[in-house]
């Protein structure tokens, strides 16, 4: 597209607050006193990023960056609520109760072309952190629907890559050239898709093009970032249609790769995943917590089972057992890519354990998993899999009916004797039964 390209020296289109709809009234009030305050001491102060995009489209924007001329000490010195962070590059967190206001300011990204020190050998962007002016500020941003620039001076809408045309044509395009961009840093291809599904734009056909012959470059991703971008790209409302993007744009393989694998072999996974990820953007779109462990386990699942499978053929051993050894073999590899911590993945290996025992309805065995500390989370991922017919509807209404029993009518359910004399004090251990080597 014609300037989406590199001209860094143009002026801004400058579109005025008559001919946009970004109103006040959609800007938090935090926000503006911290652009009114840096505007009255004579710097300039903008709203930028997702927050102008966001309200363009009127979809009521929650987060707001603010970028500026003045230099984070001079920022502070503004702010008495004010806190520097970062360390490669200073931003300041302005805080008013529970809201952060973010203010950076102005910068230019290292990534001319003659400067060989700001790039790896991949072209990955590894030194970010010269000030300079707007109009440096804009071209290190990553698409042109992210570098609109509110200016609270008068209320003006400052473009400089057509992005506002973007946004009306509903548009992902990146800011330069595609594939550099995505080289000095692949996890702008998950933003791609993130930003895709959260806006309902269409990936451009040039940023669809890099992502093409520069997917492989996610494994050089820090496998820590992927985590938190993992969490931005299935906890925001989108899962589905993000998961179906990433699948489109063969993203998924690179970051769950057993997974993929699975997905692609069985159509009845592919089933139970859609319906898991819709059940999360019901839960967040609804106001409820959701845990990544959840989603972890349900990716997870398919290969999970297989794998527990050949280990049962191997050795003996239980099949609740056989789920948790394998479990923790494929966390192991996941972490390779993303770094899944702990405190997620042993719950989720656990409820994943927990799926056999929803099979035995009888007997104090039954009935003691209910005290388990994983049964809440293992009933929803039992429940999730009878939905889609992939685990006995009777046995999934047991289990939804117990819990509103009482005591006495638990112990009637499980069958278990509550007289005294009845109860038996030894109990004979039934033999395992002999399985059969299918
Ligand atoms: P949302 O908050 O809805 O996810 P956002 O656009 O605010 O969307 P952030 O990750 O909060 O996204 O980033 C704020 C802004 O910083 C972006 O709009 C973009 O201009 C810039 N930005 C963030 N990440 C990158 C990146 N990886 N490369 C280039 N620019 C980026
Ligand atoms: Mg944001």
């Amino acid at each position: 597209m014609k300037n989406s390209g590199t001209p860094k020296h143009t002026a801004p289109k400058i579109i005025p607050r008559a001919a946009h709809n970004v109103s006040r009234n959609e800007i938090s009030k935090s926000a503006l006193k911290v652009l009114y305050r840096l505007n009255k001491a004579g710097y300039q102060a903008f709203l930028v990023g997702g927050c102008v995009r966001d309200a363009m489209l009127e979809l009521h924007p929650k987060d707001f960056d603010v970028a500026t001329d003045a230099t984070p000490e001079e920022v502070r010195a503004l702010f008495g609520n004010c806190r520097l962070i970062g360390r490669r590059f200073r931003l300041a967190h302005v805080r008013f109760g529970r809201e952060i206001i973010e203010v950076a300011t102005f910068r230019a990204a290292a990534n001319h072309s003659d400067d060989d020190h700001a790039h790896d050998d991949e072209g990955r962007i590894v030194r970010d952190n010269v000030y300079g002016g707007i109009e440096a500020d804009v071209w290190r941003r990553d698409f042109t629907c992210n570098a609109l620039y509110y200016n609270i001076a008068d209320f003006s809408i400052w473009d400089y890559t057509g992005g506002v045309r973007d946004v009306e044509r509903r548009h992902l395009v990146l800011i330069g050239d595609p594939d550099k961009r995505l080289r000095e840093d692949p996890v702008r291809m998950l933003r791609a898709v993130r930003f895709a599904a959260k806006l309902n734009f269409t990936i451009d056909e040039t940023v669809a093009k890099a992502i093409e012959q520069d997917r492989p470059l996610l494994a050089n991703v820090p496998a820590a970032r992927l985590f938190d971008e993992f969490l931005k790209l299935f906890e925001a409302g989108f899962a589905e249609k993000t998961f179906d993007l990433l699948r489109e744009y063969k993203l998924f393989a690179e970051l769950f790769p057993a997974t993929d694998q699975e997905l692609n072999a069985d159509p009845s996974f592919l089933d139970f995943v859609r319906a898991a990820l819709r059940n999360t953007d019901r839960r967040v779109k609804a106001g409820k917590s959701v845990t990544p462990m959840f989603l972890i386990g349900v990716f997870f699942w398919a290969p999970t089972k297989k794998l527990a499978a050949i280990k049962r053929s191997e050795e003996k051993m239980s099949e609740s057992q056989s789920l948790s050894l394998a479990s923790y073999e494929l966390s192991a590899q996941q972490q390779r890519r993303i770094a899944i911590p702990r405190r997620f993945t042993a719950p989720m290996r656990e409820m994943l354990a927990l799926q056999p025992r929803f099979t035995q309805t009888h007997g104090k065995r039954a009935m003691k998993l209910l005290e388990h500390r994983r049964f809440r989370a293992a009933y929803d991922f039992m429940e999730l899999l009878a939905e889609v017919g992939q685990f006995d509807a009777d046995k999934a209404e047991f289990w939804t009916n117990i819990q509103n029993q009482s005591a006495e009518e638990r112990a009637a359910s499980f069958e278990i004797s509550t007289h005294p004399q009845g109860k038996r004090r030894r109990r004979r251990r039934r033999p395992r039964p002999k399985t059969s080597s299918s």
